[in-house]
Parts: C-alpha cells; sequence; structure tokens
C-alpha cells in the first residue's frame, strides 16, 4: 500500500495529498496511484519473463474497468478479460485491440456472441454445453475458444468467492464428463477452434499449492483425454491486503512456482508444454486504491457502540455486506492516534449499510473530518450501484504528484436520463 503520512500529518497516496484532493474533487471519491497499478503489471511480466516460458498476461476488467484503465492495460502489454458486453464495449471504445480480449461468462446471451464476433475478439471462454452450439450457430469463420473446467477443486478462501468446487455454477465438470462431452461437441463443430483450457479456482489465493494441484489434475486429465493444446489458462485470483496481517500473494516466489510445478508436470507426463496464461483482477487495482469521505453525523450509543456515518455507503462499497469483507480506515486530515473503535457506516436505508464493523479511529474524529478507505480500488466501483439514487463516485488516477479525472462523478440528471416523463 502506498497510503501515508507526510510531515504535516496529512493523509498522501503516490505522493499526493488526499486532503488537498477530498477538498478539490468533493467526496465519495476513489483515487488509484496510477504507478502502483502499472507495477503491479510489470512485476507479474518480469515474474513470467524469467522463467522463460511462452505466456500471457491478462487483465479481469470486472476489477475496475474504465476507458482509461483498459488503456493502461494496453500500455502494460496486458491482454483484457471481459465477461459482459457491456465490458467489451468498454474496451472497444477505449480502442483495445479486439484479438487481445476474451469473453468469460456462464451465461452470454445471443446478442453478446454475436456482438463479439463481430467484433472479432480473441477467444470466448465456453462454460456450458449449449453455448457451444450458439457460437457455432452464428460464426461465419473459425472462432477460438477456450473451455473453462470445473477441476472440483476448492482453493482455501472465502466460500462466496470460491467458484472450482464441483456444485458451482461456472466450468464443466472434469469428474462428471461434462468436459468430456464439450470437447467432443468443439470436435464436431464447424466453426470452434479449441485453443485451450481454463479454470479459475477462487479468489484471495495466498499460495500456490492449490493452483498447483489443479494444473496438474488438468493436466492429467489432458493426457489420457490425448487432447493437446496451445494454452493453459490458470486464472486470477491473486491475494492483496485489505487489512494488516493480510498476506499479498508474493508474485515474484509464487509465479516461478507455479511455472515450474507445470514443466515438471509436462515433462514427467510426458504432455507437450503449452502456453500459461493468467488473469489477475483484484491484485492489479485493489491496494492502488483508497476511497475518500467526509464523516457527517456521529452517534454514540452510550456502553454500546459509535458510529461514524459517512457521505457514501453500499453503493459505492458494497463488500462488507457482501462478503463480511474486512477495510482499514484512516484519518485524512490529521495523523493522530487511532485510540478507539467504532463502526463506519453509511447514509443508505439498509443497517446493513456498514463500511467497516470495527475501525480503530482517533477519538476526535468529527463531522467534517475525511476518512480514507484502503485498499477499494477492486470490486468497488465496478460493483456500485444507485441504490437510494445516490450518485456514483468520481474516479482520479494520480501520478507524480498529479491527479487527472477517469471517471466524472454521476450527475443527477444521468440518474433520471432513462425515465419516461
Ligand atoms: C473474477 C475472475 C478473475 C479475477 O479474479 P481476481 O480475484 O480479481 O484476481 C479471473 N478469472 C475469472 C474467470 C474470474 O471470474
Amino acid at each position: 500500500m502506498t497510503v501515508l503520512y507526510n510531515h504535516n500529518g496529512e493523509l498522501t497516496i503516490g505522493n499526493t495529498n488526499l486532503k488537498t484532493l477530498a477538498q478539490s474533487f468533493g467526496t465519495p471519491t476513489i483515487v488509484y496511484d496510477e504507478m502502483y497499478i502499472r507495477q503491479q503489471m510489470r512485476r507479474y511480466h518480469d515474474a513470467f519473463q524469467k522463467t522463460g516460458i511462452a505466456y500471457v498476461l491478462s487483465y479481469a476488467s470486472k476489477a475496475f474497468t474504465c476507458i482509461q484503465m483498459v488503456k493502461l492495460a494496453a500500455e502494460e502489454n496486458f491482454d483484457l478479460d471481459v465477461v459482459s458486453i457491456g465490458e467489451l464495449y468498454t474496451a472497444l471504445e477505449a480502442g483495445y485491440d479486439a484479438s487481445r480480449i476474451h469473453f468469460h461468462g456462464n451465461n452470454k446471451t445471443k446478442e453478446e456472441i454475436q456482438y463479439a464476433l463481430n467484433s472479432g475478439i480473441g477467444y470466448f471462454v465456453v462454460d456450458a454445453l449449449d453455448e457451444i452450439a450458439l457460437i457455432d450457430q452464428y460464426a461465419s469463420n473459425a472462432v477460438d475458444v477456450l473451455l473453462r473446467v470445473n477441476p472440483g477443486v476448492e482453493a482455501h478462501t472465502h466460500e462466496f468467492i470460491q467458484t472450482g468446487q464441483e456444485k458451482s455454477k461456472f466450468g464443466l465438470s472434469i469428474k462428471y464428463g461434462l468436459a468430456d462431452q464439450a470437447v467432443q461437441q468443439i470436435k464436431e463443430s464447424q466453426h470452434l477452434n479449441l485453443k485451450g483450457i481454463h479454470f479459475h479456482i477462487g479468489s484471495q489465493i495466498e499460495e500456490t499449492t492449490a493452483m498447483k494441484e489443479t494444473a496438474k489434475m488438468v493436466l492429467k486429465w489432458l493426457k489420457e483425454s490425448a487432447l493437446e493444446i496451445e494454452l493453459l489458462n490458470i486464472g486470477g485470483g491473486f491475494s492483496v491486503r485489505y487489512i494488516e496481517g493480510d498476506h499479498a500473494f508474493n508474485i515474484e516466489k509464487g509465479i516461478p512456482e507455479i511455472v515450474e510445478n507445470i514443466k515438471s508436470t509436462c515433462h514427467d507426463l510426458n504432455y507437450p508444454l503449452p502456453m500459461i496464461s493468467i488473469e489477475p483482477g483484484r491484485s492489479i487495482v485493489a491496494e492502488a486504491g483508497v476511497t475518500l469521505y467526509e464523516v457527517g453525523s456521529i452517534k454514540e450509543i452510550p456502553n454500546v457502540n459509535k458510529y461514524v456515518s459517512v457521505d457514501g455507503g453500499m453503493s459505492d462499497h458494497i463488500r462488507t455486506a457482501l462478503y463480511d469483507a474486512k477495510y482499514q480506515v484512516k484519518l485524512v486530515n490529521r495523523d493522530e492516534i487511532a485510540d478507539e473503535t467504532v463502526t463506519i457506516s453509511g447514509k443508505l436505508c439498509e443497517s446493513g449499510d456498514i463500511l467497516i464493523h470495527e475501525a480503530q479511529l482517533p477519538k476526535s474524529v468529527k463531522r467534517g473530518d475525511y476518512l480514507a478507505i484502503l485498499s477499494t480500488g477492486a470490486y468497488h466501483y465496478s460493483m456500485a450501484s444507485n441504490y437510494n439514487q445516490i450518485q456514483k463516485p468520481a474516479v482520479y488516477f494520480v501520478k507524480n504528484g498529479k491527479a487527472r479525472e477517469v471517471i466524472k462523478r454521476q450527475s443527477l440528471r444521468q440518474l433520471i436520463i432513462n425515465d419516461v416523463k
């Protein structure tokens, strides 16, 4: 994390004063340290380059997407994953090379498939048997696909963000024969070319065991099926630090471990080494971002709790309510000892509208102070809603002490733009 107090006791991100930003741009506002994002992307490139293997890096744009973010990913030589026509449209509007875009999702609509085919995307990640026929029907030329398998592996992470178990809605089960059926159908199709296999076993994965074991299992299945592939995509889900005590995935150590393991498995199985792809989202952007709020009313229930309310809430910060996710907060405009435990609540009409249940803040916190919630760069803006007709926040990138707007704050007018008068 790159959030620090300066010598005046004011909080900074990427050497930019957050109080000044809050005053100039209003709140809630999400601020990203652009260099942090770029550095994360470069760390993955460096780690893969050192292994000498053929690889492709892809950014899971669902974590945070907008035109400037997509442009940045292109500049850092990342491919792009999209999961909807809207994410694809955003990427194309940013001028992204369509052939480097991959379309995921367990229920791609006809419109999405047609739009993606017309745009000339790189490949689909097929996630259902009936999707194979649908893509075949709409394609007029050869189209590359990866097959998303469900390996039946559980990563040690929160159950809501586990996606690799047998009962998951994602992927086609190897154990229950759905993956074999899919391979057969793809072979029999007119236009689909099975370029590779994909799995994604969950999020907030700290260590490499689950990925290594899954890759081994999948490679064994490929060998037994006498199926050779060009690309093995092992998904994303590398962990980040939300609070002190969390461990960020160690890219420099973990990537070579996974790659070496895949290499030796292929060697042992006498199976041709495929190109390897990963698709991180969270670990690129989460720790790069903070959300700035202004403190409003403070309610102290004697001997029970102190609520510090901010001018946003579950409309821009849903992960606490959704997953019981944990966050850290810092007072922006003063560096004082955080000597009190409080609950940081939003302004929305839900009791569950809590941003942090047990937050540490200085006792002196008062109306008009600014707070920064850390590690809010992933799945915050992209999960934002207009519940209570709350406007979505503005987003800025800071670099070399300068801030540039990348998403404007939603206007009141935009809240009713589709309403029929
Ligand atoms: C969500 C997702 C990712 C990215 O996960 P992170 O935890 O953000 O890295 C990658 N691949 C697939 C298929 C996903 O669903």
